[in-house]
């Protein structure tokens, strides 16, 4: 918990992790990013976003917790190694970046046992299901019939392009206050079968599960998303609730938590 009135949102940072690729120019040398989306929509509705890059002690890792009042665990260009849900990875399986995951599921854990709102987006989603014992699709078009194109390029990501239906009773469809929203899809990977103690909240026309909850309800906000509510951030209603949501619970919770100290 931050010492802060104004909550403080945690955000997993992207990472090379040593590896060329996503920024060819600092080469070798390990570079932590994040997308400014993620910035401004935390400031945006009323929280203090703060970037967390890729530690490997559990100490450094409580530490974070030590500092904020809410996890928002991010997209990225990575999937999720396979093995950690007992599969080998198929040819077309991305790159993974092993360091960022185990930091995140073991935020993740940690941050459920304290009771902290938590928001997974896409990759962060993944994080969860699998954090939580689940299955991923490594590739959407190869192991699903019929799927939707998720990966919508050449439109960008702040464009929408499919719809999702929104569960009875979920949380997300209280947030939106419908039963669907259009959202914008930039994924390849997707939940196969759901982790423990999980609930599917936003289903694709195709099947595929793009939002999910937990089943059980113990007082703490946690929900993950597939699609980038971030990026949509300017000219989605929903997208703006769905954060002040997460920003207004970890502020309630950062009190609940004050009043007994
Ligand atoms: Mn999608």
């Amino acid at each position: 918990m931050s010492k802060s009135k104004t909550p403080v949102i945690g955000i997993s940072a992207d990472t090379n992790e040593g590896k060329e690729g996503d920024l060819k120019e600092y080469g070798t040398d390990t570079v932590f990013w994040l997308k400014k989306h993620y910035i401004t929509a935390i400031e945006k509705s009323g929280g203090i976003p703060v970037i967390l890059p890729v530690v490997k002690s559990p100490k450094a890792m409580a530490g974070y917790l030590d500092l904020i009042d809410g996890l928002l665990l991010s997209g990225g260009y990575f999937d999720i190694s396979p093995k950690l849900y007992g599969e080998k990875a198929m040819p077309q399986c991305g790159a993974l970046k092993p360091d960022r995951t185990l930091m995140e599921i073991a935020l993740f854990k940690k941050a459920r046992k304290l009771k902290m709102p938590i928001l997974g987006i896409c990759g962060g989603l993944q994080a969860i299901n699998v954090g939580l014992g689940g299955t991923l699709y490594q590739h959407i078009p190869a192991q699903v019939e019929d799927a939707l194109p998720h990966e919508q390029k050449p439109l960008p990501s702040t464009k929408p392009s499919h719809y999702v239906s929104l569960a009875e009773n979920s949380e997300l469809r209280k947030i939106a206050g419908r039963t669907k929203i259009k959202v914008n899809s930039t994924h390849h990977q997707g939940i196969k079968d759901l982790g423990r103690g999980l609930a599917a909240c936003a289903t694709a026309s195709d099947g595929i599960v793009e939002g999910v909850e937990l089943k059980k309800k113990d007082g703490a906000f946690m929900v993950g998303v597939q699609w980038h509510p971030e990026a949509l951030f300017k000219n989605s209603s929903f997208s703006q609730k769905l954060f002040r949501h997460f920003i207004a619970e970890a502020k309630k919770q950062k009190f609940k938590l004050y009043s007994k100290l």
